[in-house]
């Protein structure tokens, strides 16, 4: 049961995901029956037109930050039920059977950051859960210094992560372990019906999201900050935001999480690490495809789909930045070209989506001492060869500026929740006016589009809000 929270009040509403659930709105944007609001916040388990009866949280293992770390379990979220095919959590709804230390809370900063980022990545084109509402309360909360609580009520076909499969094979509970397949098979991933080895053609499945979901996250600069096994989707979609961001200088072995001392999770690992948790996975899934296979033979099934995780990842990947770039063919030479760019850009710590946003405009019949961005780069040779190539790359298939610049400004957002946004935001939140948060949102909602108005929010951050650290503590 979710525990109340005293005198809850709007904090923030996404309208977009509330359509999901075919919620009424007023005018404002909340809903119009008032009573989601005691739903929102666990204080009340119906609404006007429904009931949700039978809470659950549920029972995860996973690896955290390479290491083993046995039971671990929905500690603060609480799934109210199911509407419309969109499970509906409420984090930071008070302490479960799996809370452990914790309080079961989540506080304010931090809800309106997963509000904020769920709904942007939705709008950016990438896998994730959304993010319907945070609810906020006096109700203080510790953590490093003394905060106020927050409810974020989070959506998603599933919340079934790896470390759920691996939860059942670290126990050998394999009735549970195959119940648990079998459930995401007829749920959501019915074409593995066809397949005369379901367990496999799940395994394959799971990872190739995920394959494609981490190239996606590379094409757009951010970093999830904390791919434990538990925080990894079988959905592929993007879960559980926590201390990540966006990059605002490019920068390949660039930390979100201020608590990542090794640098496990940088921006540059992602792939890897990835790929480390669909081997995770695979282990766990070992007894699924031991039911039809000896040991041996399952072993090299799943070796050999795992392998295919890099080339999926690869090919995507190449793809993205291909597009970026504004190009429509595919030529060897490209990967060369986008490296070197990467590699200059990571040097000079020039700022990664402003730049490739600005690719857009440039006139590839200028000569290349007009084009701006070169004055960002410190080795003008260098990013003047590299622009010469570049032009040349874009003749060679006759691109036409006008239409290049459609194309990339369709795949490299002008907008992106950079940190000092999400703080700015949270800050005057802080002092309930929850105005910022929304218009950030709004903003965030289409981050492709030119928004005259709204032109500082495409900024880097000004120096002296280039670090603003974030962390686990949440
Ligand atoms: P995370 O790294 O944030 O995904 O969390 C790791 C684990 O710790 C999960 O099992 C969470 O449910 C749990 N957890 C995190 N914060 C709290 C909290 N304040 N109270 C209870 N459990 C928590
Ligand atoms: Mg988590
Ligand atoms: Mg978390």
């Amino acid at each position: 049961q979710p525990s109340p929270i005293p005198e809850p009040y709007w904090v923030a509403f996404s309208s977009s995901a509330a359509k999901l659930l075919k919620l009424k709105l007023k005018s404002d944007g909340y809903p119009e029956d008032g009573s989601w609001l005691n739903l929102l916040a666990g204080n009340s388990l119906e609404t006007q037109s429904q009931k949700f009866p039978n809470p659950i949280a549920t029972a995860y293992s996973g690896h955290q930050f390479g290491v083993w770390a046995g039971q671990l379990g929905d500690g603060r979220a609480i799934l109210l039920g199911n509407i419309a095919g969109q499970e509906l959590q409420l984090k930071g709804a008070g302490k479960t059977r799996y809370s452990r230390m914790g309080d079961g809370r989540a506080v304010l900063r931090s809800s309106i950051r997963e509000f904020l980022c769920s709904e942007a990545m939705f709008s950016l084109g990438i896998p994730t859960s959304r993010a319907l509402s945070v609810v906020g309360s006096k109700m203080p909360v510790l953590r490093e210094a003394l905060e106020t609580a927050a409810v974020c009520a989070r959506l998603a076909p599933s919340f079934i992560r790896v470390g759920h499969f691996e939860h059942f094979a670290s126990t050998q509970n394999i009735a549970r372990l195959k119940e648990l397949a079998d459930l995401l098979i007829n749920e959501h991933y019915s074409e593995c019906l066809n397949n005369k080895d379901h367990y496999l053609a799940l395994f394959q499945k799971i990872s190739e999201r995920n394959a494609k979901l981490v190239a996606q996250w590379q094409a757009v600069g951010f970093c999830h900050g904390v791919l434990n096994s538990d925080n990894i989707s079988v959905l592929g979609l993007t879960i559980d935001y926590g201390p990540f961001g966006f990059l605002d200088q490019f920068q390949m072995d660039h930390i979100c999480n201020h608590s990542d001392h090794g640098g496990r999770y940088s921006y540059h690992r992602q792939p890897q690490i990835m790929h480390w948790n669909m081997a995770c996975l695979a282990s766990a899934f070992l007894p699924l495809l031991e039911l039809d296979h000896s040991k041996e033979e399952a072993q090299k099934l799943l070796t050999d789909a795992l392998s295919e995780f890099p080339i999926i990842f690869e090919k995507d990947w190449q793809t993205l930045f291909r597009g970026k770039l504004g190009f429509v063919n595919e030529q060897e030479e490209d990967i060369e070209l986008i490296e070197r760019l990467l590699q200059m850009m990571h040097e000079t710590r020039v700022d990664f989506t402003k730049f490739f946003r600005g690719l857009a405009d440039i006139n590839s019949n200028a000569p290349i001492s007009q084009i701006e961005a070169r004055n960002d780069f410190i080795d003008r040779d260098a990013i003047d060869q590299w622009f010469s190539d570049y032009i040349a790359r874009l003749q060679a298939e006759s691109s036409v500026d006008a239409e290049r610049k459609q194309r990339m400004n369709a795949v490299n957002p002008k907008y992106i929740l950079r940190n000092h946004l999400a703080q700015a935001a949270i800050e005057k939140a802080q002092q309930q006016d929850f105005s910022e948060v929304a218009k950030l949102l709004s903003i965030l909602e289409s981050p492709f589009d030119e928004q005259e108005q709204y032109q500082e929010y495409a900024n880097p951050p000004p120096p002296d809000l280039e670090f603003i650290e974030v962390s686990c503590s949440s």
